[in-house]
């Protein structure tokens, strides 16, 4: 049966509704009422330039790493929204304080982390990555980062903020942090945190964390593991049977055992923007936000998540969103968010095996996770992706969406020798495949896009003779 969202939210509403009645009767001021009429208007104006989005809910959406929240987490949002704490300080908001301390230890157990662990949940992935490069720049003041030419691009910007050298390092065919010119760059001493993803945002790649492990104490570093798109892969990382490859699984094992992790419950944790999430492993490393504020905490001894964040105000609702959404998905293999996960990597392999077999597409690389990468067969790799790109979207018909990953020529090479690649860069196409709907639509989505393949090497061949 589909999800109520009607229903359910004119509950939650009601509920809070009934919950400020409580408190007593009041006027709202004049100066903040509307006019039903012209909220009507615009309100129609402001739908109606909403439809300007791809759809990203339909799996006929198969680009970028974007999909709307679990229709759940919108219901604890609006409910929590209509109160609006702020989960800086307890007193903004107690309920949803201690809801986020309920749901960063359930994250931090779902990678291994003590119970005790410190941690809170940031606006965003980059926030969150931020304030562990800022731990790291402070626990190893004069040492900068190394991280690989693969991670997110905001860590350079990051380290450029905090004033921190990042070096970069190469990644193999893979797409995995090469590990002999990582233990150079270590070696040299003046690496003070590695960071590792798991997960790249382009490929979909998890750099070979428990072989870097060891390092820790060899050379005295920090090791931040960024899996702000793949950490919550770790549900199906279990030794066993699983999807992902068991060098993968040991790799996501190994995040127990690293100083701080990154995940974003907006992401693959089924909430609306807003909701990053930064872990400790050692607690201890809550001595570096130590600020004595005069205004903000004062009705309890207990730690206030304002004291461990370098951000203030943030959505109390963003917690209770995700607290709600995990009673219902919970960090499970075998059922909440586990079945969701599983459901995007059968997609991918399928896809995958499908485009192995076909005269018209060729796969970029094999995927890690649910990240997909391929083009087309043609003398032009670059031009039939960006056309077959355009002709999908455009389609009036049945369109795909998908979205175009650049690539440097070098590393297309290297993969596929093959083919000759002109130019610094290669497109290739690629798919994030983070709906479980897209499991039972792949078939569809390959004849699609097989279906302009074709038609744009036509195209090409026609325009030639
Ligand atoms: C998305 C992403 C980020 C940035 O997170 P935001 O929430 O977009 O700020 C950082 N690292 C990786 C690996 C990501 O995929």
């Amino acid at each position: 049966m589909a999800f109520d969202l009607e229903s359910h939210l004119s509950a939650a509403v009601g509920a809070i509704r009934e919950w400020e009645e409580e408190w007593g009767p009041f006027d709202t001021h004049k100066s903040v009422r509307v006019d039903e009429e012209r909220l009507r208007s615009a309100l129609a104006r402001y739908t109606d330039r909403l439809r300007g989005n791809y759809p990203f809910v339909h799996p006929r959406y198969a680009g970028q790493m974007l999909k709307p929240p679990h229709p759940v987490a919108m219901v604890g949002y609006v409910a929590a929204m209509l109160i609006n704490p702020n989960n800086h300080a307890l007193d903004g908001g107690p309920p949803t304080s201690m809801m986020e301390k309920e749901v960063v230890r359930m994250l931090g157990g779902m990678f291994g982390y003590p119970d005790d662990c410190l941690g809170h949940l940031t606006s965003s992935g980059t926030i969150a990555n931020l304030e562990a490069l800022w731990v790291s720049r402070e626990s190893h003041p004069e040492k900068g980062i190394a991280v690989s030419d693969q991670a997110h691009y905001t860590h350079e910007r990051m380290s450029g903020v905090l004033r921190m050298e990042a070096e970069k390092i190469a990644s193999d065919s893979d797409g995995r942090i090469r590990l002999d010119q990582l233990e150079y760059a270590v070696r040299s001493g003046h690496i003070g945190t590695v960071v590792l993803t798991a997960g790249t945002t382009a490929l979909g790649s998890v750099d070979p964390i428990a072989d870097v492990l060891p390092w820790r104490e060899k050379y005295g570093i920090r090791i931040h593991v960024d899996a702000a798109y793949g950490g919550f892969f770790a549900l199906l990382s279990a030794e066993g049977e699983s999807l992902l490859d068991e060098e993968t699984r040991r790799h996501f094992r190994a995040i127990g055992e690293c100083d701080s992790v990154v995940v974003d419950p907006h992401k693959h944790g089924l909430q609306p923007y807003g909701c990053g999430c930064v872990l400790f492993r050692d607690a201890a490393v809550g001595r570096f936000y130590l600020h004595d504020s005069a205004y903000t905490y004062f009705t309890s001894d207990e730690l206030h998540l304002g004291e461990i964040s370098l951000e203030c105000s943030r959505a109390g609702a963003a917690a209770g969103a995700l607290w709600l959404t995990l009673q219902m998905m919970p960090l499970r293999p075998d059922e909440g968010l586990g079945p969701v996960l599983s459901a995007g990597l059968r997609a991918a392999r399928s896809w995958h095996s499908r485009l192995e077999a076909s005269d018209l597409l060729a796969p970029y690389m094999a995927p890690e996770l649910d990240i997909l990468t391929f083009f087309p067969l043609s003398a032009d790799i670059s031009g039939a992706t960006q056309s077959v790109f355009e002709a999908a979207m455009t389609d009036g018909d049945d369109p795909v969406f998908l979205s175009v990953l650049r690539v440097s020529s070098e590393e297309f090479g290297s993969r596929h020798p093959g083919h000759t690649a002109e130019g610094q860069w290669t497109k290739v196409l690629r798919s994030v495949l983070m709906k479980p709907e897209h499991e039972t639509e792949v078939e569809h989505l390959h004849g699609r896009v097989e279906h302009f393949a074709r038609k744009v090497a036509k195209g090409a061949e026609a325009a030639e003779a």
